[in-house]
């Protein structure tokens, strides 16, 4: 029989069949199919079930530490090297990496959860923007008379600026805009997947004429690219208000540089046509970013 179990159980299972042991069974729990490892080789379920607390407290020190490993493999590569992680994970290099969704998720979450850490306003930029704008002008939105309009700047120049305006401008009380901010950032949070599969397509006409990538590989690079994006877009809020001013004003250089070296290394593009597409890329994801920011907005007002 052969075995791959180096447990004292595995040592009596030699000498009887799997039954002898309890925590060993014959057949897989999960699917019956016959064991002959410490894995189910139809379905992957580990053979020993884990029954007591202290068992219970091992898986979860033992995945943290499993996961740990895969996080600081990961990590690097993900920061410095983005086309070799994608380009890996894409010739199946698999178990030692975080799955890429798992990256998307978890930005995904921080970005979201990273304001509430800091204690600092959780609003969108724009929001905030207003509402400066509002103090500034001695709250004149507030109670202003209707149809009266507010000086709000340099908002005016963008569709959603003026998509925002005149919603807030509606709003009367601190109390309403509280309450509004609160829904925006539920129905952004809500909606924050539909980021990936866009960016999925973008990637795919920006390679279309290069044959042999599938909508999977671009997947994998936009959720690996949006990941890191999360990443950084996180430190951003976690960092104290000063050095959060820097860090912004770096962002724009980063991003679009790291998603060149991404685009290079994980489709083998030449310099030219990597910084062409990374240009194009970031041009597709500003109007891609504010049809969504668009979208968020609508459905709030109209919820
Ligand atoms: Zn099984």
């Amino acid at each position: 029989m052969p075995t791959t179990l180096d447990s004292p159980a595995a040592a009596q299972e030699t000498s009887g069949t799997a039954e002898d042991v309890p925590h060993e069974p014959a057949e897989c729990r999960n699917c019956g199919t016959r064991l002959t490892g410490r894995y189910c080789h139809a379905c992957g379920q580990q053979a020993h079930l884990h029954a007591t607390l202290g068992d219970l407290l091992s898986e979860m020190f033992e995945g943290v530490a499993h996961f740990d490993g895969r996080l600081w493999r990961t990590l690097p590569l993900l920061v410095f090297r983005p086309g070799e992680l994608s380009r890996r994970w894409k010739a199946g290099e698999r178990a030692k990496f975080v799955h890429p969704l798992h990256v998307f998720l978890f930005a995904v979450f921080l970005v979201f959860t990273a304001p509430y850490v800091t204690g600092q306003a959780s609003e969108p930029l724009e929001l905030q923007r207003v509402e400066t704008r509002i103090e500034a002008a001695g709250g004149q939105v507030v109670g202003a008379a209707p149809g009266q309009e507010v000086d709000l700047g340099e908002l005016e120049t963008t569709a959603f600026g003026r998509f925002l305006k005149k919603t807030i401008a509606k709003l009367d009380t601190p109390e309403e805009r509280a309450y509004f901010r609160t829904k925006y950032m539920a129905m952004a949070y809500k909606l924050a997947w539909v980021v990936a599969p866009l960016s999925m397509l973008i990637l795919a006409l920006l390679m279309a004429f290069r044959p042999g990538y599938t909508l999977y590989d671009h997947g994998v690079v936009s959720l690996y690219g949006l990941g890191f994006f999360g990443l950084l877009l996180s430190i951003a809020m976690l960092l104290p208000r000063a050095v959060a001013g820097v860090w912004e004003a770096v962002l724009p250089i980063v991003l679009p540089i790291h998603a060149m070296v991404h685009l290079r290394g994980a489709y083998g593009l030449s310099w030219v046509g990597a910084s062409l597409r990374s240009v194009a890329l970031g041009a597709m994801t500003l109007v891609a970013f504010g049809l969504f920011l668009a979208g968020v907005f609508a459905l709030t007002t109209a919820a």
